[in-house]
């Protein structure tokens, strides 16, 4: 006797899906089985689904791939990712440095393992618990290679080696600092992603040094290493470094996203590779808050949604390369999905300088379904 056919376990009906790896935007139903998307066609009958959700009004898209997160919880300024995940929209998580190369197993074992949602690290080469009393280029030395060899071991879970330069954070040691961590990212094939804050050094300097594949992430800051010159246009050495591969990362934070220099990079057509949060626990409750409301942000400034979808799903996950298909909605691919919706009235988004802007329609997220799964808010 032949076996009546599965039905899906989460059916999704009637929504507009949109995956941008593959320029794909039409209205089509998107079947889950198995923590997988089993199928997207035009009409699947309901009686095939067992969970079956009403999708009409909204956007089905990739989850959401957040680059720059803080979300080693329990250290530092971590936050828990799972329940901003639930109403984000965000599957895939990445640390950006929360924690050193001795705390990995930590990171794993805490964080990585037990969450709902995907994460994957960077390591930070330059923990704050170094002995002050040490010479701290001698120790950034030391802690080289043990930051390589322990990315290199945890290679599943470690995308790359988190630098920040900038005179406020190593101070005069800066670009010696900066020296270490491309010898470091050389020996070990490690990709970087550089905080960019104070001069020195010179955003040339620090251009000069990045390779493709690295991430310099809050590219869109108002500090003295930044994207523009004082004329208001993009730095020649900033062009250079995109030409070669190099990736620009909103990283919006407490204080690197301002209305102003992004609007004047978007209208000098320099948008950036990914948009990401560097959510922490100092702005979760704003004005950062998460995903949708940064890429609400970009979508005020004058970026397209197709656009700013495709910097929140393929082309960050190009970067955690770690899991095919992922920041995608294909047949056979990984079921992390976003639903949402872009709602009209009257609201104030805010910068990192607290500078509020008023629009008239932002983006939010109805339903996060990670690996097959809803997350659920608990
Ligand atoms: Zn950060």
């Amino acid at each position: 006797m032949q076996q009546p056919p599965r039905r899906y376990e989460i059916l999704i009906k009637g929504g507009e899906v949109i995956d941008p790896s593959r320029n794909f935007r039409r209205n089509a139903d998107v079947g889950v089985l198995d923590g997988k998307i089993a199928a997207i066609e035009t009409e699947i009958s309901a009686d095939h689904g067992i969970d079956v959700i009403d999708a009409r009004g909204l956007y089905v898209t990739p989850g959401l791939v957040d680059l720059h997160t803080h979300i080693h919880h329990g250290l530092s300024i971590g936050i828990e990712a799972d329940p901003v995940a639930a109403r984000s929209g965000t599957t895939t998580w990445v640390d950006a440095g929360t924690f050193a190369h001795t705390e990995i197993k930590g990171f794993r074992r805490f964080i990585v393992e037990p969450a709902r949602c995907r994460i994957f690290g960077y390591v930070y080469l330059y923990p704050n618990n170094r002995n002050p009393d040490e010479d701290p280029v001698k120790y950034v030395s030391r802690a080289m290679d043990a930051t390589g060899r322990a990315a290199v071991a945890n290679r599943d879970i470690i995308i790359g080696v988190k630098f920040q330069i900038g005179s406020n954070m190593n101070g005069r040691y800066s670009l010696d600092f900066l020296k270490i961590a491309r010898q470091l990212c050389d020996k070990y094939s490690l990709p970087m992603m550089a905080h960019i804050s104070f001069a020195p050094p010179s955003t040339d300097e620090v251009m000069q040094l990045m390779r493709p594949g690295d991430v310099v992430t809050h590219c869109y800051n108002t500090h003295t290493i930044g994207i523009l010159d004082g004329n208001g246009k993009i730095k020649a050495s900033v062009l250079d470094a995109r030409s070669r591969g190099v990736l620009f990362d909103v990283g919006h934070g407490s204080g690197s996203f301002n209305f102003e220099i992004a609007r004047r990079a978007l209208d000098a057509g320099f948008l950036p590779d990914s948009i990401s949060t560097d959510v922490y626990n100092q702005n979760v409750n704003g004005p950062v808050h998460d995903m949708p409301t940064t890429m609400s942000k970009l979508l005020l400034l004058g970026m397209n949604l197709n656009d700013a979808l495709k910097r929140s799903t393929i082309n960050p996950a190009r970067v955690v390369k770690r899991i095919e298909g992922l920041g995608t909605l294909t047949v056979g691919g990984p079921a992390d999905i976003a639903l949402l919706e872009i709602i009209n009235g009257q609201f104030q988004l805010f910068d990192s300088q607290r500078k509020p802007l008023t629009t008239d329609k932002r983006l939010i997220s109805r339903l996060t379904i990670c690996r097959g799964k809803r997350l659920i808010a608990l």
